[in-house]
């Protein structure tokens, strides 16, 4: 006889969200969701998941909470605040895979360690494609135990799944991330642009420098994006600037001047008062195209 599997609560069904809790679904877990937005769980509601109408029912439903919402104010409201997760949860685990701040994280795991609670936090990269092919790259923090406990679970959505030590070393690790993408996204950008006024077809060059030391997901799955125009999210550039805030918050904690964040964050802001904040962050190819850019020349 096989072992009843455990029922998952999932909060957040936008762009990562859904994809996660369909395969969740796909694995065979009773799911119970929620979202602000409530026609975004239409789809999973019509293979079988439960609608509720706050997270605490969540809670109440579930052995195992996943949550993935926008910002560190939302992990907050939906964990801490009215109706909130840890009102009504009882024992289990709650997971906030959200992109948030590790110091929220060590808030929560206390607050749930209190109630007996085991909470992680173990935010996630690899964008809407890796949600979607369940090939995500998931890093955790929090107690060992629970992170044994639940590992398989995470295998139904990611592929990279690694555990990095106390609660907020998954969001510490996240940010390490989003410093090496921030860099990288102006380079991308750089290359195209460059490559363009050189008179080359920037789509072989991109193709080209791919396969070499120039290699990484940003240039292959944005690059191709920038060149189409493309700029839907995706990955919305309003969440990159939430992470480089973050992570420049905490690098100053740690007495560390970071300027290739710096200056990423710098152009991001720049196109978000443009009212480009829910364009996808491939669109920082327009501030190298923009008239600013062009004048200062
Ligand atoms: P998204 O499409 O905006 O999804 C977030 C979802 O959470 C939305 O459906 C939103 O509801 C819901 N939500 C927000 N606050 C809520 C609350 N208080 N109660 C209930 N539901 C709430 O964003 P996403 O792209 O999936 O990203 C989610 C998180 O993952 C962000 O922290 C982001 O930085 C991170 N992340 C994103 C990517 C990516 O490539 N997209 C990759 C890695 C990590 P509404 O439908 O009403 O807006």
């Amino acid at each position: 006889m096989t072992a009843q599997k455990k029922s998952i609560g999932f909060i957040g069904l936008g762009v990562m969200g859904a994809s996660m809790a369909h395969h969740l679904l796909d694995a065979g877990y009773p799911l119970t969701v929620y979202n602000r937005t409530k026609a975004k769980a239409d789809s999973l509601v019509n293979r079988g998941a439960k609608w509720v109408d706050t997270p605490a029912e969540v809670a109440a439903a579930s052995d195992i909470v996943i949550t993935i919402v926008g910002f560190p104010k939302d992990v907050e409201q939906v964990y801490l605040g009215e109706n909130g997760i840890l009102q009504t949860k009882k024992g289990g685990h709650v997971i906030d895979m959200t992109t948030s701040s590790p110091l929220l994280a060590k808030k929560i795991y206390d607050a749930a360690k209190k109630k007996g609670i085991a909470a992680l936090d173990a935010p996630v990269s690899g964008g809407d494609i890796g949600a979607r092919n369940a090939s995500l790259v998931i890093m955790v923090g929090g107690d060992r135990k629970a992170f044994d406990e639940v590992q398989k679970m995470f295998e139904c959505i990611g592929r990279t799944i690694r555990y990095f030590g106390a609660a907020g070393s998954g969001q510490y690790t996240k940010m390490a991330n989003q410093i090496a993408i921030a860099s990288g996204m102006m380079g991308v950008a750089e290359a195209l642009i460059y490559a363009e006024k050189a008179g080359l077809n920037p789509a072989e060059v991109l193709e080209t420098i791919a396969g070499g030391a120039a290699g990484s997901w940003s240039l292959s799955n944005l690059g191709p994006r920038m060149i189409k125009g493309d700029v839907a999210p995706g990955f919305y550039i309003k969440h990159f600037i939430k992470d480089m805030r973050i992570a420049l918050e905490s690098a100053k904690e740690m007495h560390l001047d970071l300027p290739g964040l710096t200056l990423a964050k710098r152009l991001y802001d720049e196109l978000a008062a443009r009212g480009m904040e829910d364009c996808g962050t491939q669109a920082i190819i327009r501030w190298y195209m923009s008239d600013e850019q062009k004048k200062s020349h």
